[in-house]
């Protein structure tokens, strides 16, 4: 029998009388449910936000410091529960397990630094025009938070955003992905178990129609959100309607380009690691590859080969190394891209079809797959796939391999490996993305902002200091003292 789980309400699990129910699988195992969860109408949605509405003064009122502590504590406790946590997010979300454990890692590094902004919530004093006055900017809270995240990353997005809308003296209410409710309830049921005053920090499950409500509720004052960009787009649009300020962080088409590397086996090695954890459903994925014409075959053998040694699976069985993909929808998305892509003139070298066979059947498995002979104006080449497929596109010139890396919409993140210092000047000043990498694959660190350009990102990165100025209203003080 299924479990029932309720919202997440002023620190218990609240069923509402009478609830619609939706549930969520294992991507592994389809007959498997991790459980059932409510799913959130307007009146759902306005019990969580009255509770944190009724909590914020205190919150607020709570010293940087002060919150820095408590949220230590909720910290503690994800460390000690970091095992059972990282089992839910592999058994609902499919990565491997030790991939689920290494976010739950760096969802905590990202949190310290963050914490830290509880001593360094600064204004600045300056100069007044007037004798005997100071002149001088405060931070308040921005107001109660809604924080709407996406499946790939079910605890480091959520914790990148109520981090710090938490330390920076704001309440917030969590909506997690419709196919990642239980990690999302969990990791808000854990945050709440060691002295968060209750009511800081709720969480309701559902899917868009809950987002909406939760956008439109008129005590909600800013918006985070990562998704897709077509998802950000529409709550940008409504959230415009009532004022309230939004935090996008949305898709990405990024590139690598390999152009005389120091190593070509070292850049072949970041490139797959960025490209096929998470089984490539990440917004930071490298998802093409530009390399010069003339290494064209080098670069694919090598890429073959490397590919061919990841190991789709289960990710709680050992040796695992490529999940599943998080849905079915994910599935038929992911395979009709590389069958457009095909029908357009790619070349297949790897994969290209859903696994079937065996155990495999019961889930949603798509091995690592390698395109070759991609251009410019293909789909492929352009469109979000999120799944485990790299494209290969070879150009002659530099410049050509600039230029093809910004032909897309997203500017997200950016890979260059190369020997020569003036390539990679000139790739750092010329790409239009967010996040850049010199010799390194895409993964970001902990105390850096995070965020994209164009249609990736929307406001100031999340993660870092640069966080703190979505969370905080800046307020000018004069004060006369004589
Ligand atoms: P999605 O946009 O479908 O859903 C994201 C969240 O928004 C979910 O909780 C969903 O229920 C909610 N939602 C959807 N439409 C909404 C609406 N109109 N109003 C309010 N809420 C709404 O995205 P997804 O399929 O869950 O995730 C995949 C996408 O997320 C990819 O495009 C990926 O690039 C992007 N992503 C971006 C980042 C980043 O930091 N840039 C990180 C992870 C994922």
């Amino acid at each position: 029998m299924a479990e029932y789980y309720g919202n997440f309400i002023g620190g218990n699990y609240v069923t509402p009388r009478r609830a619609s129910w939706f549930d969520s699988v294992n991507p592994a195992n389809r007959e498997e449910c991790l459980g059932m969860f409510v799913d959130s109408g307007r009146q759902e949605v306005a019990e969580a936000v009255d509770s944190i509405v009724s909590a914020a003064p205190q919150w607020a009122g709570t010293s940087g410091t002060e919150r820095a502590a408590i949220l230590q504590m909720a910290l503690v406790a994800l460390a000690e529960r970091k095992e059972e946590l990282a089992r839910v997010m592999t058994r609902e979300q499919g990565k491997p397990l030790q991939e689920s454990l290494n976010e739950i890692g760096k969802s905590i590094s990202e949190a310290q630094f963050m914490l830290g902004e509880g001593y360094r919530l600064n204004g600045y004093t300056t100069m007044s025009e007037k004798p005997g006055t100071w002149a001088q900017t405060v931070r308040v809270p921005v107001g109660p938070v809604a924080a709407i995240t996406p499946w790939n990353f079910p605890v480091l997005t959520p914790m990148r955003k109520l981090m710090p809308a938490l330390i920076t003296g704001n309440t917030a209410v969590l909506k997690p992905s419709e196919y990642t409710p239980l990690t999302g309830l969990k990791l808000v049921e854990i945050l709440n178990s060691r002295g968060l005053p209750k009511g800081v920090l709720n969480a309701v499950t559902g899917g868009r129609s809950t987002g909406e409500a939760l956008v439109k509720h008129h005590a909600i004052k800013a918006i985070t959100f990562t998704g897709s960009t077509a998802a950000g787009r529409s709550i940008y649009k409504l959230a415009a309607e009532r004022l309230v300020r939004v935090q996008a962080e949305m898709g990405g088409k990024n590139p690598a380009v390999v152009w005389d590397p120091p190593s070509m086996q070292e850049a072949v090695k970041h490139i797959v690691s960025a490209a096929f954890l998470c089984s490539g459903q990440r917004c930071t994925a490298i998802s093409r590859v530009i390399v010069r014409k003339a290494d064209t075959a080098e670069i694919e053998q090598a890429f073959a080969a490397a590919l061919s040694e990841l190991r789709p699976g289960n990710g709680l069985e050992n040796g695992v190394t490529l999940g599943p993909l998080t849905n079915e929808a994910q599935l038929s998305k992911v395979s009709g891209f590389v069958q457009r892509a095909v029908q357009e003139g790619a070349r297949l070298v790897l994969g290209g079809e859903p696994l079937k066979e065996g155990e495999f059947a019961k889930g949603f498995f798509f091995p690592a797959t390698l395109l070759a002979d991609v251009t410019g104006e293909m789909e492929i080449a352009r469109e979000e796939v999120f799944g485990p497929v790299l494209i290969v596109q070879a150009v002659e010139t530099f410049e050509e391999a600039l230029a093809m890396a910004n032909n897309v919409e997203y500017g997200l993140t950016a890979a260059i490996f190369t020997k020569d210092l003036s390539v990679a000047g000139r790739f750092v000043d010329g790409i239009q993305a967010g996040m850049v990498h010199v010799n390194h694959g895409t993964a970001p660190e902990s105390h850096m902002p995070f965020g994209g350009v164009k249609a990736s990102g929307v406001g100031p990165g999340s993660v870092g200091p640069t966080t703190k100025d979505f969370f905080t209203d800046i307020k000018s003080v004069y004060l006369k003292h004589s």
